[in-house]
């Protein structure tokens, strides 16, 4: 994808502060961060969203996410992480190309990484079990 911003700055061709690197993937700082140490697992290759990459690498990159969150807990103050991955505009997709984020948590921190809990009807409930019934 020769205009996509992350596939340059995977292969190196836009700087970018890179905390790790390996044959498959660059960690990095996002630029916008929304708490203190906020990492991206980029894969090198270009697939726009998690139902487009691959099993094995969608794999890899859990692992990878699991290395960083390990280390960075040593080498950073946080008190817990988040691991958020965003599928489409509607839900605050901004760049197309696969990326898990990565959020050092901070007691007290206002980062937004949150949600207003509802309520599960009997109705969705049933709705959504018959809708997914047999697909897996
Ligand atoms: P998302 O909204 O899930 O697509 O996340 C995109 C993330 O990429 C945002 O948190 C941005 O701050 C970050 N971002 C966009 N451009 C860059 C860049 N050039 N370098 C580092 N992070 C970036
Ligand atoms: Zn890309």
């Amino acid at each position: 994808m020769s205009d996509c911003i992350f596939c340059k700055i995977a292969a190196g061709e836009i700087p970018s502060a890179t905390l790790y690197e390996d044959e498959n993937f660059r960690v990095i700082l996002d630029l916008g961060p929304a708490t203190y140490g906020h990492a991206l697992i980029i894969p090198k290759k270009h697939y726009a969203n998690l139902i487009e990459i691959p099993d094995e690498l969608a794999g890899k990159a859990m692992i990878l996410a699991k290395k960083v969150v390990t280390v960075m807990t040593k080498a950073l103050p946080c008190d817990g992480y988040n691991v958020v991955q965003n599928n489409g505009e509607c839900a605050g997709q901004t760049v197309f190309h696969f990326h898990i984020h990565l959020i050092p948590r901070y007691k007290g921190d206002h980062a937004g990484v949150t949600w207003k809990p509802g309520k599960l009807t009997d109705e969705a409930r049933d709705e959504i079990l018959k809708k997914a019934a047999g697909k897996f």
